[in-house]
């Protein structure tokens, strides 16, 4: 019979696989297992939806089978089972996001990890097979089909004789060798151990021949071998036993099998709740982003079952996007196995528990935040752009929600600080939140804004993310202290007569600025003095709602919008350049002009703003020089 080829990324990970130093090797099972369960999941749903199918909870199992003779080890389900089609197109090509890693992850020692970090499925059973032979038959079909391989070139696929529905699943083990040993996957005590470590919660029963020496009746030290067939996995879920009762590796096994993760999460939130809705949840909080995460087709979600029966894989209902990183399940009694993803969205009950989820999902994260700072930053890190993100979404209808849980970083250490603990160090008089932008932390320290700011003795948050300032403009103010960006015109922390000496300063130049103000050809809405800089000639701040660092994110998005914040250069009053500058304009308006221009370009710089015409700048520079 013709051979038929692998799809190009599924032989790549094929060849992984046949030539695997992973020594986890043992996981195959695992993975086999759970496709067996998964299988075994959409049958029973059907059994309990649709009057046709007249199976019981009882009637479902796994079996696995070993042949020490002949090096097999077979694990037959009676699931749903697979049609020809299904067989070529679920074994002939691997999920999407395996073969989005293999594009950029080929070297041995990274593919090792991948191994570790990634459920690679049924593939994982050609580190252990020199040949896979599935049988399959789909159920209410009458076909069966038998799909062969013994690895990288390719598999053969006909129809066979099978009486169950179901698949079948058959491993021919490779031989020993020096460094590696397949044969324990023949010794039934290694098998027990094995499923026991990963499949213990699997909810049907996984069955396999056990031999025991059993006590012969009326002797007192005279044993007889037995074969019986045994249930080896406890079969209770883990969210439905007592959290007592449970480890917290047994938790963070679960989370790193279910989810594919290589990390324990950072939090486990078990929570059940007896009410108008009763639901029992086991929520994870990752510690680590998932490499998908900002990737449009990454979905948010959590399990739900009803009493144990998984309805649905990702219900987004139960989250909302802030809170989009949780991962877990809810199990409630009281949602309809037949609710359809239409009426979801209405359902009163999962509206109920995704509010209950809500509250609680907060109060966890404050406990978290309290109790083990580290621990909440590294998750924030990761996480927080969402949590801003929900400050900002929904024209800010989740601010209360959210302001407690976001952290900006402080010029005071340049570590991360809430918006609470700002206001609890803030000065006696102060009743502002101060704020600046920029790229980096070290580059907003340097803004010749923040200077003078901070040496009067003021604290003040550095926003980095391009969320950031939309987050807090949203928020608006905090403990009604009004957020301040210390780079627009609305920050007044002078005394009254140092206010009067300036503005007299600013009258009497009004016409040299006019003049200023012109030759930059109304890019900017004013020139003025100011005394908010030390060491530094000048700055840009702006008016309005538009800063510079949103006209920057606005202006770089690919909607195409572009907009223009209301700059005002402002100049050292202090510096010596204000001499210069008011000598030109007695003496000679064009240099002046050159000037300004030259001032102008500076702020832009110093902004992080690109200079429309850098070649009439470096002309002006030189021609200033000589
Ligand atoms: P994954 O389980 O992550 O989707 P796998 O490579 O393990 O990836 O399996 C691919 C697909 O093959 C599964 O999604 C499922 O549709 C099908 N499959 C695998 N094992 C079985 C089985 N025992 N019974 C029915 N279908 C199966």
């Amino acid at each position: 019979m013709k051979k038929k080829q692998f799809k190009a990324e599924s032989k790549r990970l094929l060849d992984l696989m046949i030539n695997s130093i992973y020594t986890n090797k043992e996981i195959f099972l695992r993975e086999l297992i759970s496709n067996a369960s998964d299988a075994i999941d959409k049958l029973y749903y059907l059994s309990l939806t649709d009057r046709k199918v007249k199976l019981k909870k009882d009637d479902f199992k796994i079996k696995v089978e070993l042949d020490k003779e002949n090096r097999t080890l077979t694990i037959t389900d009676n699931g749903i089972g697979m049609d020809k089609d299904e067989l070529e197109k679920n074994l002939g090509t691997i999920a999407e996001s395996g073969s989005l890693l293999f594009k950029t992850e080929n070297e041995h020692k990274k593919d090792i990890d991948v191994i570790g970090q990634f459920g690679v499925g049924f593939y994982s059973a050609f580190m252990v097979a020199e040949q896979v032979s599935v049988t399959s038959k789909k159920y209410g079909s009458e076909e069966a089909n038998l799909w062969i391989s013994d690895g990288a070139d390719g598999y053969t696929i006909e129809k066979t004789d099978y009486d169950n529905f179901g698949t079948k699943i058959v491993l021919n083990l490779k031989e020993d060798t020096d460094t590696d040993n397949y044969s324990c996957y023949l010794d039934e005590h290694h098998i027990d151990t094995i499923i026991k470590t990963y499949s213990n919660y699997i909810t049907y029963p996984i069955v396999m021949n056990m031999t025991r020496n059993i006590l012969k009746e009326g002797t007192e030290n005279e044993y007889e071998e037995t074969h019986e067939e045994e249930i080896l996995n406890s079969m209770v879920p883990i969210w439905k036993k007592n959290k007592k009762d449970v480890k917290d590796e047994d938790y963070n096994a679960f989370y790193k099998d279910t989810y594919h993760d290589y990390e324990d999460p950072t939090r486990v939130i078990t929570y059940n709740v007896e009410g108008k809705c009763s639901y029992k949840s086991l929520l994870f909080v990752p510690s680590h982003a998932p490499y998908d995460m900002y990737n449009k087709d990454y979905k948010k979600g959590l399990a739900l079952y009803s009493n144990g029966v998984l309805i649905m894989e990702k219900c987004e209902e139960l989250l909302p996007d802030y809170f989009g990183f949780i991962k877990g399940l809810v199990d409630s009694e009281d949602i309809s196995l037949n609710i359809s993803r239409e009426m979801l969205q209405q359902d009163h009950q999962v509206k109920l528990i995704a509010q209950s989820l809500e509250k609680k999902i907060k109060k966890e994260l404050e406990t978290m935040l309290k109790d083990d700072r580290e621990k909440y930053e590294n998750f924030f890190k990761d996480f927080g752009m969402q949590l801003k993100f929900g400050v900002y979404n929904d024209f800010g209808a989740n601010k209360e929600l959210l302001k407690d849980l976001i952290m900006f970083y402080s010029s005071n250490d340049k570590k991360l600080t809430t918006l609470k603990e700002y206001i609890s160090r803030m000065k006696k008089d102060q009743d502002k939140i101060y704020y600046a932008c920029g790229e980096t932390v070290d580059k907003i320290d340097l803004l010749p804004q923040v200077e003078s700011i901070k040496d009067k003795g003021y604290e003040i948050l550095y926003l980095t993310e391009y969320v950031d300032e939309f987050a807090v403009q949203m928020l608006m103010d905090y403990d009604d202290k009004k957020f301040v960006n210390i780079c627009s015109e609305n920050v007044d922390l002078d005394t009254e007569e140092e206010k009067e000496e300036l503005e007299n300063k600013n009258k009497e130049s009004k016409d040299m600025f006019e003049l200023m103000k012109n030759s930059l050809n109304e890019e900017v809405k004013e020139v003025k003095y100011t005394n908010k800089l030390k060491n530094h000639p000048v700055c840009l701040t702006t008016k309005g709602n538009v800063s510079i660092e949103m006209e920057k994110v606005i202006n770089s998005m690919p909607t195409g919008e572009k907009i223009n914040s209301e700059k005002v250069l402002e100049i050292n009053e202090n510096h010596p350049i204000v001499k210069k500058l008011e000598k030109l304009y007695k003496e000679d308006k064009e240099e002046l002009e050159k000037y300004t221009k030259v001032l102008y370009a500076q702020a832009r710089l110093i902004e992080g703003l690109s200079i429309e015409n850098p070649t009439e700048v470096t002309n002006l520079i030189c021609d200033i020089m000589s």
